[in-house]
Formats: C-alpha cells, structure tokens, sequence
C-alpha cells in the first residue's frame, strides 16, 4: 500500500469515527477514494440520503449534538 493510499483510508477511518454518533448518517463507504462517502438524511428530508464529504460534516457538526450512541461504546472508555 503506497503512502497515498494509506493517507486517504486513515482519512476514512477518521471521518467513520468521527461521524460514527450522528443520527443522520446512515451508511459511510468504504472506498477511500469516494469524495463523498457520508450518506446523510438531514439535508435530503427523508428517508433517501443524499451524499456528503468529510468537509460538510465538519462544518455541519451534527454529530456532536447527535443521541447516537457510538458503535464501540468501549473505545469512547479508552479501554
Ligand atoms: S452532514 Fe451533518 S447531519 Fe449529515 S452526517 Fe454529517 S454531521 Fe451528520
């Protein structure tokens, strides 16, 4: 795996983590190379989600707000 490949999957793994408690995201891809990977409801207004990058959920910080709980809630613990 090349240097920039590797780059752009620990990206994707960021976004997965970051993103992992919002309520409206219903699915990230797991091809690093999708520039929009986050499939998210909150700008679509129903159930079909429209796609969205890193960037957008960023400046959107729903997930920091959101009830979700986390996949690995013992991650969240350190352990
Ligand atoms: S754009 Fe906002 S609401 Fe949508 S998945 Fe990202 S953080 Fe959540």
């Amino acid at each position: 795996m090349d240097d920039t490949v590797r780059l752009k999957q620990t990206m994707l793994n960021v976004t997965q983590q970051l993103i992992a408690g919002c309520r409206f995201c219903v699915q990230i891809s797991q091809d690093p190379d999708d520039k929009t990977p986050v499939h998210c409801v909150k700008y679509s207004g129903c159930a079909i989600p429209v796609l969205v990058n890193a960037a957008t959920c960023l400046s959107c910080q729903e997930y920091k707000r959101s009830g979700k709980r986390p996949e690995r809630p013992d991650a969240a613990a350190g352990s």
